[in-house]
């Protein structure tokens, strides 16, 4: 089935309340950039990415200007074939970052259209293994009053949460540990909470944080520092004794295995809507780690 157009829309989301963690500064709204690809009977399927507020002109651009009228009249199934041709096209002034979000938007849309004709649920489509995924409410909370994060989690316990995930990377560290202790013991001994750091840190720093919350027993410490630095991370988790998550700014399947094979993270998290779409998110997901890394 033939592809007969591609459809890019650039939006902004205000949020009702502006959101704060330690690197993005206030985040008023989030961009949402959307790719609908109609086949030649009129069948379509739905791809989006986002940014946290700039940026998403360029993302809206590359889809619109270069993606659509590559993609048009070609089949629509081949969408291995089109990651690929789509990565070199643009890859001079690609490999991550805006680029990478346009493929993701379009490339989650021509899965999209895939599972649409079949009549099946995506997680069926790549394989099927189980349709329940674990969880977590996670608060953009680093600038909350102690008060309103412990008020917010009791909200999302009371929507099933049974998970959470908090905002740590304030300017003293001693105030990232009291706020963490304030949410173990309101949670419990044994309630999963992961705190995200957001790339605040610098190597040091983050091994001193991850000591200091140890005790504390996060499932994780996600982003404790830029994610360019690869040794740096397996330090941070050779040294830190936290399990460390990382991730959401890596955008290329390569930046993961390079990551990956360096023992930097424990538990890996690619976003299907900036890593290249489906496509790339199902090899991330295959990616190990070397058995010498154990
Ligand atoms: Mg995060």
């Amino acid at each position: 089935m033939l592809i007969r157009e591609v459809v890019a829309n650039h939006y902004t989301i205000p949020l009702p309340v502006a959101l704060s963690d330690s690197t993005h500064g206030t985040i008023k709204g989030f961009e949402l950039i959307t790719a609908r690809v109609r086949d030649a009977e009129g069948a379509e399927g739905t791809g989006y990415t986002y940014t946290v507020g700039a940026g998403g002109a360029a993302v809206h651009a590359l889809v619109a200007r270069d993606l659509a009228p590559f993609l048009v009249g070609r089949h629509a199934d081949l969408i291995e074939s089109h990651w690929q041709a789509m990565w070199w096209a643009l890859h001079y002034g690609g490999r991550g970052g805006a680029q990478a979000l346009a493929m993701s938007a379009v490339d989650i849309a021509l899965w999209d259209l895939r599972a649409r004709r079949q009549g099946a649920p995506l997680w069926r489509v790549l394989g099927g293994f189980d349709p329940r995924v674990p969880c977590y409410a996670g608060g953009i909370d680093l600038d909350f009053s102690l008060d309103a994060l412990l008020r917010q989690t009791d909200e999302n316990l009371a929507r099933g949460f049974r998970a959470i995930k908090m905002k740590v990377g304030r300017p003293s560290l001693r105030d990232d540990v009291e706020r963490v202790g304030a949410m173990r013991r309101h949670l419990g001994p044994d309630f999963p909470l992961m705190v995200d750091a957001n790339m605040r840190w610098s190597v040091d720093e983050a091994i001193r944080a991850a000591r200091s919350l140890a005790e504390l027993a996060p499932v994780w410490l996600e982003e404790p520092t830029i994610p360019d630095d690869v040794p740096g991370h397996a330090r941070i988790v050779r040294e830190g004794g936290l399990p460390v998550a990382a991730g959401e700014n890596l955008h290329t399947l390569y930046e993961f295995r390079q990551l990956i094979a360096a023992g930097g993270v424990t538990f890996p998290e690619p976003d299907v809507t900036s890593c290249g779409g489906v496509t790339a998110f199902m090899k991330i997901c295959h990616l190990r780690r070397p058995s010498t890394c154990r």
